[in-house]
């Protein structure tokens, strides 16, 4: 099953970063515990680096830095990787906004993950929360002078935003003294987003996609509608090139220069999910798997919707926050 390695794309800063990186988050089942074993998830990261994933996405909120961080000290130690030829993102969670505790976040992540800087860190959302849930008042542009702190100590060697919208991204763009590197946002079918996507290119961003096999996949009581793994116009796009339908919407991401983050722990759709640099897709198919867009999320936490700071649309019945201790 000989995979291969992403391709490399520029950051605004000058350094590099691998155009798919391999998802970590797991999920919590209704009362909160994981639903795949940590072992389960070491294995996976191991046997990812072996097929040539060189990227990996996590955050503090995942409880998967630990694996992650033994992991890569695998693979250093019985020589697969160097530490260098690993990129890893991670992402300061919304207890822990402002800016003077940036720095200490970051540091338990790299603690969790052995790690004496990460290559990207990411502010998850730009909305603050107090340790009880409750709303906090801290501004994201307060939290991301902290971001440019950890860059200048090195403890990230880029930093960029998560889950903002546009107005949220030109405000940090414009107020900032360092320029975001990345915006990772929801990415598929469902959520075209071209809008948010070309500004943020044109302003130099590198776009990371989460979610990327959207209605595909089965997603934890959630219907979406879109289309599923045996879409008849999927299908015939994916025949075309001898390729399977989620790799077509892994590199319909890929022509629209935002890199995917597929999750799995299984070792076959590894290498699958890999395995989209050898085919292009046309304009036009781009443009049909495009028009499936209904600007549907499956990530948008109503709980906080009242947050000054909630980066999307707000619904009429926003549901009760699962996480929260209120
Ligand atoms: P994905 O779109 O990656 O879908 C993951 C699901 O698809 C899993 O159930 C997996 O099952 C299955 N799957 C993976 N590959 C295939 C395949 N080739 N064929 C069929 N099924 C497949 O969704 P996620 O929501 O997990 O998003 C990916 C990553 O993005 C996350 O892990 C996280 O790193 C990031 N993310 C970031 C967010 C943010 O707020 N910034 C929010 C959400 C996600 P199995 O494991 O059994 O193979």
């Amino acid at each position: 099953a000989a995979a291969t390695e992403a391709p490399k794309w520029k950051l605004n800063n000058g350094l590099e970063i691998p155009a798919l990186a391999l998802g970590t988050y797991l999920g919590f089942d209704e009362h909160g515990v994981m639903t795949s074993t940590n072992k389960q998830l070491r294995d996976t990261v191991v046997s990812a680096l072996q097929l040539g994933y060189r990227h990996i996405d996590t955050a503090a909120v995942y409880q998967t830095e630990a694996e992650i961080g033994e992991a890569i000290a695998m693979c250093v130690a019985n020589g697969t990787v160097k530490r260098e030829d690993v990129f890893v993102t991670t992402k300061l969670w919304n207890t822990r906004h402002g800016r003077a505790r940036v720095a200490e976040a970051l540091r338990d992540s790299l603690k969790k993950m052995r790690l004496d800087y990460v290559d990207l860190y990411l502010m998850h959302w730009p909305v603050a929360l107090n340790e009880d849930y409750s709303f906090a008042s801290i501004d994201y542009l307060d939290t991301w002078r902290g971001l440019e702190d950890v860059q200048r100590l090195g403890l990230a060697r880029s930093v960029g935003l998560s889950n903002f919208n546009r107005q949220q991204v030109t405000r940090v763009i414009k107020e900032g003294s360092v320029k975001p590197a990345v915006l990772q946002i929801e990415a598929h079918p469902q959520i075209v987003q071209q809008d948010l996507v070309s500004y943020a290119q044109s302003e130099g961003l590198i776009i990371m996609g989460f979610s990327p096999l959207g209605s595909l996949v089965s997603r934890f009581g959630m219907e979406a509608g879109g289309p599923r793994v045996d879409d008849p116009t999927l299908v015939e796009i994916a025949a075309k090139y001898n390729k399977t339908t989620p790799q077509v919407l892994l590199r319909w991401l890929i022509e629209r220069k935002i890199i995917p983050i597929p999750k799995t722990v299984k070792q076959s759709r590894l290498v699958e999910n890999l395995n989209i640099f050898d085919f292009h897709l046309t304009p036009a198919e781009v443009a049909t798997i495009s028009a499936f867009d209904s600007n549907k999320r499956f990530t948008f936490p109503s709980f906080w919707q009242n947050h000054p700071h909630y980066p999307f649309e707000k619904i009429k019945n926003p549901i009760r926050d699962p996480f929260g201790m209120k």
